[in-house]
């Protein structure tokens, strides 16, 4: 399958919205409020991952305790995320309008799409920052495997290139999950309530994956199966379907395609 023009603006399109949600989630990923140095007095209220706390120093606790994110971190995360989700399954919808022909946009109303890509940003902020702080208490314990004598600005100082270093990482990593799921449901939806008849590949045509390399294998699927088997199928996967369709709208269809709304 070569790639035509369309394709590749389309592509273009699609990374183009990745790069920009990285960007967004960036600053959420990262713990903003630094290293406060507490009374020592002040209560440790434990979190439910707090087995791997448990085992920590006072000290630690106290470091762990300043960095962690919390339940207002988890609610903007979500808020972040469904953002996202909501653009990149309005743009994926303009991007099939585009593709049978129509100078028509996606447009996401509430209804059960919306509540579907909240409900998904909402287990994904979950796991997100419980992720984070496990990630922080294991942290901790390293910084002081490798530096016994440890004191709390040994630590702010090494956690506060851990915390860069990993938000750069995960704010891809998770912008691309967020923009492929949504793109998915959109592809879905767009297929299922529009009657076109079509099918796709998977892009690009290298993978890692086994399971990714088995569908790229399989060339042209059916579109049902295509959006029946849909991409993200691990976390970093980068494929995406690539749709086609002999069909084009003359100016009635273009009016009668679903686009969201
Ligand atoms: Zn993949």
């Amino acid at each position: 399958m070569k790639l035509t023009t369309q394709d590749r603006r389309d592509n273009q399109r699609r990374a183009l919205s990745r790069r920009l949600t990285a960007t967004e989630l960036l600053p959420l990923l990262q713990n903003k409020r630094g290293i406060r140095v507490l009374e020592t007095d002040e209560t440790i209220k434990l979190r439910p991952w707090k087995a791997r706390v448990e085992t920590l120093t006072d000290v630690q606790k106290l470091v762990h305790l300043a960095m962690r994110k919390d339940i207002v971190d988890e609610e903007d995360l979500k808020t972040a995320l469904t953002k996202q989700r909501r653009r990149a399954y309005e743009d994926e919808v303009t991007i099939q309008l585009e593709r049978l022909g129509c100078q028509k946009t996606g447009r996401l109303s509430a209804g059960p799409a919306l509540t579907e890509l909240s409900e998904l940003s909402r287990v994904d902020a979950q796991s997100i920052i419980a992720t984070y702080n496990d990630d922080l208490a294991k942290t901790i314990t390293g910084i002081a495997d490798k530096n016994p004598r440890a004191n709390r600005h040994t630590y702010a100082k090494n956690l506060k290139t851990w915390d860069t270093t990993r938000a750069a990482e995960k704010s891809k990593q998770i912008a691309q999950f967020t923009d492929s799921s949504a793109r998915s449901v959109a592809l879905k939806d767009f297929y299922t309530f529009n009657d076109v008849q079509g099918f796709a590949v998977l892009a690009p045509t290298t993978a890692q994956c086994p399971v990714c390399a088995g569908w790229i294998a399989r060339g042209e699927v059916p579109m049902q199966e295509a959006t029946n088997n849909s991409p993200p199928y691990h976390p970093n996967c980068p494929h995406f379907w690539q749709t086609f369709s002999d069909q084009k709208a003359d100016q009635n269809g273009c009016a009668e395609l679903w686009n969201g709304s």
